[in-house]
């Protein structure tokens, strides 16, 4: 079943013609729990592996926490992401490359207490191994090791909200109140940045944005995609729910806590209280640099 984000409730370019211009493209994946195969995108599924490459593990020093590893033993990293480019041609894929996995170390890092993600953009045609289960490494919470999930690519608009400009934002904030005060949609939470898992568009900040800057050739990197907490929040499924999860009567809020929870949050994870990890990569240099920054309410 295809996930499709309700048209959004007011015509967001004709109310701050400001915005129209920094639009940009995202692709929401819209996991949910399922049985996915190792030549499907999947989210925590089984990779299309190169026999020729070892297992990744982490050796990092982890800081003490209560998501910290229970050994000093190297840890297997998890599959997070498999993206094929004939799911994802948005992707950014270097040449020769056709499938991105993106794989994380379970536990908390010091780089913001959560796991700590590594890329690999691959031809699939080089990935030979059977699919065996992911690696589920003793002492890891569930919060960060992803059920698997199949995706449902969906592609929408966003518009900045954190990432307006600071002199544009000024000028928009009074009408924005205003907006919300007469209408109940607020720009903010409803209209402008898409939420959920998801490739390009904009972060789905949940504080001051930070965008890294490539070591390589010092420009602003770009977002390569976001892995969140939740595909909406209590004020933000208003608009961000998908039709076919929308309950018959009632609203999302009124159906069952695990019911809800498979809708809201199939993956299981939780990144700090409902928090994400922003992927940014450099497309300027060869050796595609890429980096991430967390943040939570
Ligand atoms: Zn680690
Ligand atoms: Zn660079």
């Amino acid at each position: 079943m295809a996930r499709t984000t309700p048209p959004r409730p007011l015509d967001v370019e004709a109310l701050f013609p400001e915005v129209a211009d920094l639009r940009r493209d995202a692709v929401r994946l819209h996991p949910r729990i399922g049985a996915p195969g190792a030549r499907d995108s999947s989210l925590g599924g089984p990779l299309l592996w190169p026999r020729s490459e070892p297992w990744p593990h982490c050796d990092d020093d982890h800081p003490r926490t209560a998501l910290s590893p229970p050994t000093t033993d190297a840890i297997p990293l998890v599959p997070v992401l498999q993206l094929f480019a004939a799911d994802l041609p948005e992707l950014p894929f270097p040449p020769d490359t056709d499938l991105l996995h993106v794989l994380w170390c379970p536990f908390d890092h010091d780089a913001g207490y959560v796991p700590r993600p590594e890329l690999f953009w691959r031809a699939a045609a080089t990935c030979d191994v059977p699919p065996t289960e992911p690696p589920r490494p003793v002492g890891a919470s569930g919060h960060y090791l992803p059920n698997p999930c199949v995706l449902h690519p969906e592609r929408v608009t966003d518009y900045p909200s954190w990432d307006l400009p600071e002199d544009l934002f000024d000028g928009l904030r009074e009408r924005f109140e205003e907006l919300e005060e007469e209408t109940g949609w607020s720009y903010q939470s409803h209209l402008s940045v898409s939420e959920g898992i998801k490739v390009g568009g904009y972060p789905t900040w949940t504080q001051e944005p930070v965008w890294p800057d490539c070591p390589g050739c010092g420009h602003r990197m770009d977002h390569l995609l976001t892995i969140n907490s939740g595909e909406f929040d209590g004020a933000s499924w208003r608009t961000w729910l998908p039709v076919e999860d929308t309950p018959v009567t009632g609203t999302i809020r009124d159906l069952p806590y695990e019911e809800r929870t498979l809708i809201q949050r199939a993956p299981g994870l939780m990144l700090g209280d409902m928090g994400g990890i922003y992927l940014f990569d450099c497309r300027r240099c060869p050796d595609r640099p890429y980096a991430h920054h967390s943040d939570c309410s």
